[in-house]
């Protein structure tokens, strides 16, 4: 287990403007995904008075797919903004006061929490709920936006179920892409793996893994370039070994594009204060959701490398209310 040193003075560390007035609230909540809505609910009726900012995209990441089946409590699925909205309703229930706004700085210095609003609004928190998901990572081709949510996916668990006994292609040569490769080999009848190089990068047990698929066929050394179709993904353009001569177009009939090639976590802002991975994962002492700056609590995709489903994200937003509310009741007077 990675041993965890709080900290709580870090003078050595650049501090924002102090010269603003700032608002002083009990609880902030940053991000109003599942994890940030879920952070309010328990937070609100804990009577914690949450401040919520909503960050660029209200409602996260959810409200840029269509169908939700996976989400318990919705046994006919929902669609993602309409959940989200759900999820917003029940916080400001409870008086959750939802502001739009983006975290852009923060100084962990002192015994108040301070964040820069917008970089023009000071906010200081006595506990902060840091909850601003992960993004996952696209090639970059306008195809992917053209064809969003008719066929480009970014999570084979949230959408596989869609492409029941079709072709669908895997982008990506790590763990992930090895994951869901194998995953959507259960549910379709044929997965190509797009592989840019001629190894992968997964571990040897998720390569054997795929190996032994028998519909899993890994198209080596090949790299995607556009997509085509009328009404949604009917099939993808790639180009074999590119920049060699032996580089050669290819075509794939597929329904279904899914890309596997990492996420990027939304913890920019708070790098200059808190652990976190290689990746930019912020670290959590396993089984909470406390960081390594006291009073400090990250929630949902923002620390998770793992899971990054609705239902987890929302688990851990539940849990980082519930270790922010003790560790207010434990400060000494
Ligand atoms: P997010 O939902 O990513 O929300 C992050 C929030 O933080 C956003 O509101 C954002 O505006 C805010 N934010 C970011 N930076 C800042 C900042 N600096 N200041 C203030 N706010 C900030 N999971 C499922 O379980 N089932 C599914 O069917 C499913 N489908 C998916 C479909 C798609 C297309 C995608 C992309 C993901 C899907 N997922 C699904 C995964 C799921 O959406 C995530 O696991 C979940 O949304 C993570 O919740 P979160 O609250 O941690 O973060
Ligand atoms: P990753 O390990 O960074 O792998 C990303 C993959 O995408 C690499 O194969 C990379 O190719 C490829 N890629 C990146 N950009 C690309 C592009 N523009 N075009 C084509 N291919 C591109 O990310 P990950 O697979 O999401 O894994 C992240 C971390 O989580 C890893 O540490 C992994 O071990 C872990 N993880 C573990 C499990 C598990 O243990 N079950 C499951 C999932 C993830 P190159 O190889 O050529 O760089």
């Amino acid at each position: 287990m990675e041993v965890f040193k709080p900290i709580d003075i870090q003078p050595e560390k650049e501090q924002i403007n102090q010269t603003l007035a700032a608002e002083k609230v009990k609880c902030l909540i940053i991000g109003s995904g599942p994890a940030g809505y879920t952070a309010a609910i328990y937070a609100a009726r804990a009577n914690l008075n949450p401040v919520l900012y909503t960050g660029m995209q209200e409602g996260g990441q959810l409200t840029t797919t269509t169908e939700v089946e996976n989400y318990p409590g919705y046994p006919e699925g929902i669609t993602g903004p309409v959940m989200m909205e759900d999820f917003k309703k029940q916080a400001q229930r409870f008086g959750t006061d939802i502001r739009f706004g983006l975290a852009t700085d923060v100084d962990f210095t002192g015994k108040t929490r301070r964040v820069l609003i917008d970089g023009n609004k000071l906010i200081d928190a006595e506990v902060i709920i840091i909850a601003t998901g992960a993004t996952a990572r696209y090639l970059g081709l306008e195809a992917e936006t053209k064809y969003a949510g008719m066929g480009v996916s970014a999570c084979a668990t949230c959408d596989g179920f869609f492409y029941k006994q079709k072709d669908v292609a895997v982008v990506g040569g790590g763990d992930t892409a090895a994951e869901e490769a194998t995953y959507l080999a259960g549910l379709c009848k044929k997965v190509y793996l797009i592989v840019r190089r001629d190894v992968l990068r997964a571990s040897k047990a998720m390569q054997e893994r795929v190996m032994n698929t028998p519909n899993i066929e890994i198209l080596w050394e090949h790299q995607a370039v556009d997509l085509f179709g009328e009404k949604g993904v009917e099939g993808a353009v790639l180009v074999k070994k590119k920049g060699t001569p032996q580089e050669e177009i290819v075509k794939i009939k597929i329904d279904g594009f899914f890309l596997a090639i990492g996420h990027t976590p939304n913890s920019d802002a708070f790098k200059k204060f808190l652990d976190t991975d290689e990746v930019g994962y912020i670290k959590t002492i396993p089984g909470t959701t406390k960081t390594n700056v006291p009073g400090v609590f990250a929630a949902g995709d923002v620390q998770d490398r793992h899971y990054r489903q609705a239902v987890t994200a929302a688990g851990s937003g539940c849990m980082a209310a519930i270790d922010a509310e003790r560790y207010l009741s434990e400060l000494p007077n």
